[in-house]
């Protein structure tokens, strides 16, 4: 790869797990039981029905956006965007285009920040299922999905390379599921990654300005679709590069195309190839009047979110030492979180180690206070203090080491329990044993 640079773009597509619908008032549940269950005129794009906007979803929409660092647009509207496909009854999507929520975000990576391009609100479509009825193939559609809240998530074409789109992804997944606006289960398609993926060569870049790069753009892209977990999006994108690299270097150019990844074969393969950009002629939707979101709206949604994830981690890093991996494993939303840091702040009250409280809930799925000082209690007494116990519980039980050197060595299980009985702790059984034994063979 000493030639050339991997430009990738993310565009991530996550369900809001509002109760109802996008536009309507159907129950959103995307484990429903039977398909079609929860539709109506609207979300089956039935003639002179009338969508009417969900707010929870718009504040949602704009709740993730500030998380993300992002401009809010004080006037936002819907569109329509045109296309035909079977799980599209009304043959259009309500979308946003020009005016979407919100504008220039970022993401920070451990490779450098990630910069959003934008995060607009829109409705899903219904699913399409293919199956065999009858000896026949066929296709079914389920409506329940369809017109279920979808916020889309863009970013600039800053990505360098398959770890760091990971990453990025992760890190997205982290703070939606801190804001508890989605479950973001990528297996039940609550999440799905897409990825625009092109090599740029080195050699014919002039400069590396930053601000040109843009400019610079290979003239050609290749769109990674639904992928559902995060480590077929690494591979797909390793994938792509070998594949892109080697007709390049025949001196071709990349088609532009969809690719979909096969997970058995770990290899991509072409779904569709755009001759052109697609037209969807766009144009506002005439039954969604514009969003006007004023400034005491917005000041109402900015004070209803949580510390930000990044100051969080930092306040725990300083405050207690804690280290982000680890303690990232023991929650995923704002509530949780604030349920630990009133465990943290209680384990500090009584002067106990907050680094090991977290080490032990991590690795001992110790969950209490409680749980945790007679662990530590365990762990607290050291090898000295206990050999003078020990030296004292073996001169007087004679009987118990004569029985010992004699060959009857189960007779440590009762050493075991006067030692403990002795230092009035629980001590690790195996340890104490070893200690014992060690003691009378000296
Ligand atoms: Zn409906």
């Amino acid at each position: 790869m000493k030639n050339y640079q991997v430009i990738i773009g993310m565009e991530t597509h996550v369900q809001l797990k509002t109760k109802s619908g996008m536009f309507c008032s159907c129950k959103n549940d995307p484990n429903a039981e039977k398909p079609n269950i929860y539709t109506c005129p609207v979300c089956l794009g039935l003639p002179g029905a009338l969508p009417v906007a969900n707010k929870q979803a718009i504040e949602w929409t704009i709740k993730l956006g500030l998380a993300l660092g992002c401009k809010i647009n004080s006037l936002s509207k819907f569109d329509r965007k045109h296309y035909f496909y079977p799980d599209l009854p009304k043959g259009y999507q309500i979308s946003q285009y020009d005016l979407p929520f919100c504008y220039q975000g970022k993401v920070q990576t451990s490779f450098g920040p990630v910069g959003i391009t934008r995060v607009h609100l829109e409705e899903d479509t219904g699913k399409l299922i293919h199956d065999t009825v009858n000896g026949k193939k066929v296709s079914l559609i389920d409506f329940n999905r369809s017109g279920t809240p979808l916020v889309e998530i863009v970013t600039e074409p800053e990505i360098y390379s398959s770890a760091q789109a990971k990453e990025y992804a992760k890190r997205l997944r982290q703070i939606i599921r801190y804001l508890d606006i989605s479950d973001c289960d990528m297996e039940s398609g609550e999440m799905r990654l897409e990825a625009n993926i092109s090599l740029q060569n080195i050699k014919s870049q002039i400069s590396n300005n930053k601000s040109n790069s843009n400019d610079k753009l290979p003239n050609y892209k290749v769109e990674l679709k639904n992928i559902n977990s995060f480590r077929y999006l690494e591979r797909g994108i390793e994938y792509e590069v070998e594949r892109q690299q080697e007709i390049l270097e025949k001196g071709e150019t990349p088609v532009q195309e969809t690719r979909g990844f096969n997970a058995e074969k770990n290899i991509t393969y072409t779904q569709r190839t755009k001759e052109e950009a697609a037209d969807y002629r766009y144009f506002p939707d005439p039954d969604l009047p514009p969003i006007n979101i004023d400034k005491r709206w917005l000041g109402e949604i900015n004070s209803s979110l949580p510390e930000t994830l990044d100051g969080l981690f930092k306040r725990w890093q300083k405050e207690y030492s804690l280290k982000q991996e680890l303690v990232e494993l023991l929650f995923e939303t704002a509530d949780e979180s604030r349920k630990l840091d009133g465990l943290f702040k209680q384990c500090h009250k009584e002067k106990l180690s907050v680094e090991k409280l977290v080490n032990a809930m991590v690795h001992k799925k110790v969950k209490t206070i409680e749980e945790f000082k007679k662990l530590t209690s365990v762990d607290d007494v050291s090898d000295e203090s206990l050999n003078i116990i020990i030296e004292k519980v073996l001169k007087d039980n004679q009987k118990a080491v004569v029985d010992y050197r004699s060959g009857k060595t189960n007779v440590t299980n009762f050493l075991v329990g006067m030692v403990m009985r002795e230092a009035k702790k629980k001590i690790e059984f195996g340890r104490l044993q070893k200690l014992i034994v060690d003691k009378i063979k000296s």
